[in-house]
């Protein structure tokens, strides 16, 4: 059988989602003895850029060199993943934007003549077409894994776009919002991580992005309201979806 050729592009990130996928493909052999990496931005004798079966991509866009990469990839690759919430929703990066990109540059490197950012944080949605989306910080690797089984070894995966507080039900975490207090933005977050944080007693900060096929402005308002409540002022809540949910924020706002 030929091996589905596989792209592992990086743009601006951490790389913890491309470490998180390389340490769990290891676990699914018959994943591993079907594909063949073809590109890996990391690896400088890994760059072949054409007839790409999966693009695994990783970041935000952030570069005009970014965003020519992205449309090549795009134009190559039969299938395009966004893996993490860099790539899905614009990540910690997005964090910078409306500040003064100079000033944030100058603090941020020791030769900012280097240096060359757009002023707006995009994820790949914004810049090309993209077949599925997998947030989190990092991604989860199973999921990408069991994704890529069904992309590569046959059948289409049926995203079930479900909130953290429907992983806390399944495995019965009692919750922590309820139960003390906590504040929690479980219910309007992407689930998939399997609810890590409230299982640790701790609240959901949201890393996984806004869920938006149930979460509208409306209703992050009034759930803004409750976390308000429970200690949660309306700037913390809007810096952590700056942070994990940036791309969304265009279209869902919180009322003033
Ligand atoms: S989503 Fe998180 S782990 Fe993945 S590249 Fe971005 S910052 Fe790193
Ligand atoms: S702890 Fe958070 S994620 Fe879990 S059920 Fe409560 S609000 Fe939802
Ligand atoms: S519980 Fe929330 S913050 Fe914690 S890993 Fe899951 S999505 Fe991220």
């Amino acid at each position: 059988m030929r091996r589905a050729a596989v792209a592992i592009v990086k743009l601006t990130s951490c790389s913890g989602c491309i470490n998180e996928f390389l340490y769990t493909i290891a676990s699914y052999p018959e994943l591993l003895r079907s594909v063949s990496i073809v590109h890996a931005t990391e690896f400088q004798d890994l760059n072949t850029l054409e007839d790409i079966d999966v693009a695994l991509v990783e970041g935000s866009v952030v570069t005009q060199h970014q965003e020519e990469l992205v449309k090549e990839v795009r134009s190559r690759a039969r299938t395009l993943i966004a893996i993490g919430t860099c790539a899905t929703f614009g990540g910690i990066q997005a964090g910078r934007v409306g500040e003064d990109l100079r000033k944030v540059i100058l603090a941020s490197y020791p030769n900012p003549d280097f240096i060359s950012a757009l002023p707006d944080v995009k994820s790949l949605d914004r810049v090309v077409k993209v077949d599925f989306n997998l947030s989190g910080c990092p991604v989860n690797g199973d999921a990408l894994a069991r994704l890529l089984v069904k992309v590569i070894l046959g059948g289409s995966e049926v995203p079930i776009a479900e909130s953290v507080c429907s992983e806390c039900k399944r495995v019965g975490v009692l919750c922590v919002m309820v139960s003390r207090g906590v504040p929690c933005l479980g219910p309007v977050t992407l689930g998939g991580c399997g609810a890590i944080c409230p299982r640790f007693g701790r609240g959901c900060y949201g890393c996984y992005g806004l869920n938006t096929t149930v979460v509208d402005g409306e209703r992050l308002a009034r759930f803004s309201e409750v976390l308000e409540k429970v200690g949660m002022g309306r700037g913390d809540l809007e810096a952590f979806l700056k942070y994990f949910s940036f791309s969304a924020l265009t279209k869902i706002r919180v009322r003033e």
